[in-house]
């Protein structure tokens, strides 16, 4: 099965000329969907993953089957205002705009392993706030993990060090 087949192009969304890759018609696709999960949690499969962590909202998408299939929790990553307990926040910059994420304080223990997942790794920004909450709460990044990489915005080196698995290039 060829997944990028089932990714749908949306251009000028939200803003002129982004190439919005949208998802939603992969998850829908019961075969796509779970070859894609199965195809993401595979290379971490013995990497005694405590923790998946998963930015609003699509990452929740993703994240959350592949934790799953791990036999891993999941903790999100939400805007703020929206985790009703205590919180660190962290600013970054997308594709588009500027945004804060925020994690809960206590969803991560010092030396949890920890697996990030999201739809799509753009510039990095996402992926790069939510690591430095991970670490400054005493976590270990084992792994990035993307249905999505558009190599040409050069997310990997703003993540230079870490393990990245992505299951389809846009170059
Ligand atoms: P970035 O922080 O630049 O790596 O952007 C990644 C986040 O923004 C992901 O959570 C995506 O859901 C979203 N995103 C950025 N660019 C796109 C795009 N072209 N199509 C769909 N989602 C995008």
């Amino acid at each position: 099965m060829n997944l990028q087949e089932k990714i749908r192009n949306v251009p000028n969304f939200p803003q002129e000329g982004i190439q919005f890759k949208d998802i939603t018609t992969l998850l829908k696709d019961r075969d796509a969907f779970r070859l894609a999960i199965d195809m993401l949690a595979t290379p971490y499969q013995d990497q005694k993953i405590d923790i998946v962590i998963g930015p609003e909202a699509r990452g929740f998408a993703v994240g959350a089957p592949v934790a799953y299939v791990l036999g891993a929790g999941f903790v999100p990553i939400r805007k703020p205002g929206k985790l009703p307990a205590e919180t660190i926040c962290h600013e970054y910059s997308l594709e588009y705009g500027k945004d804060s994420l925020e994690i809960h304080k206590d969803a991560i223990k010092p030396g949890d392993r920890v697996l990030v997942v999201d739809d799509l790794l753009a510039t990095g920004g996402t992926t790069m706030a939510t690591v430095k909450m991970v670490e400054q709460l005493g976590g270990s990044i084992v792994g990035l993990a993307f249905l999505i990489e558009l190599s040409f915005l050069n997310g990997r080196q703003v993540l230079d060090g870490y393990d990245i698995t992505s299951l389809i290039q846009y170059a």
